[in-house]
């Protein structure tokens, strides 16, 4: 029996504004208030950058942490439009996600920089959310595990000791933001596969969140596969009501 806590985390990507937050973050507490879900999953949300400070003075006395949807692989300087592990920190945040597909496909990121930008968060304190994930073409070619294994190797090469302070979070490219999710059978056949080479890596019981149009409709059902852990929730978690049915799930 596993003792890994279920995680359900929303990223927000490039969505919101002042009085949006205010209303999604107080909606969102006074559903966790009533629902006393919170011993058993732990919740995040990761918030754009400028709204770090106003997510960390409503989220402050909840049980809801916060976190960024990037940091910088480096510590400070001349890197333009970055930010870092320590500015993240400073705002009180508990988390970073590295990786996004988004990230990758728009801003180049290579495996290896992600890698390096796991390695700043933890070196800060900060855990970072690891996404790896396969495009349509790549699952069609039959070459989803061989994906997921290459985009995993500089950052399991890190060590035990870096890989036991990370989560990781499979987000099929396909499956992001379409509508389309993973069947609990495909997401668990990969999941699996990253709990192999997680055990392979020292670190067999880190958490492996699915990501992928997860809402409240589907979240059990996945949730109900044994190497899911929870989930990396895009859109749904701009609702409060979804978010929070995902998170009773
Ligand atoms: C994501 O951005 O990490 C994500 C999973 O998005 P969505 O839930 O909207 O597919």
């Amino acid at each position: 029996m596993s003792v890994r806590r279920r995680l359900v985390i929303g990223n927000w990507k490039m969505n919101g504004s002042k009085a949006e937050n205010q209303q999604l973050l107080s909606d969102l507490v006074k559903l966790q208030n009533a629902a006393a879900v919170n011993e058993a999953a732990e919740l995040a949300v990761c918030a754009p950058f400028p709204y770090l400070q106003q997510v960390a003075d409503i989220l402050k006395d909840s049980v809801i942490g916060w976190g960024g949807q990037d940091a910088s692989e480096h510590a400070k300087g001349a890197y333009t439009g970055e930010v870092s592990v320590g500015m993240l920190a400073e705002f009180g945040c508990a988390w970073a996600i590295v990786g996004h597909s988004e990230r990758r496909a728009y801003h180049g990121e290579s495996s290896d920089v992600v890698a390096r930008k796991a390695a700043a968060a933890i070196a800060g304190g900060i855990t970072p959310v690891v996404c790896v994930g396969e495009t349509q073409a790549e699952r069609e070619a039959g070459n989803t595990l061989q994906v997921i294994s290459s985009q995993l190797e500089p950052v399991l090469a890190l060590g035990a000791g870096a890989v036991r302070k990370m989560v990781l979070a499979y987000e099929p490219v396909w499956a992001i933001g379409t509508g389309l999710t993973a069947s609990p059978e495909q997401a668990q056949e990969v999941h699996a596969h990253i709990r192999s080479l997680l055990a392979q890596a020292g670190a067999p019981e880190q958490r492996v969140l699915y990501g992928g149009s997860v809402k409240a409709a589907n979240a059990a059902s996945l949730f109900a596969k044994e190497d899911i852990d929870g989930a990396l929730v895009g859109g749904a978690s701009l609702v409060a009501t979804d978010f929070q049915g995902i998170a009773n799930a």
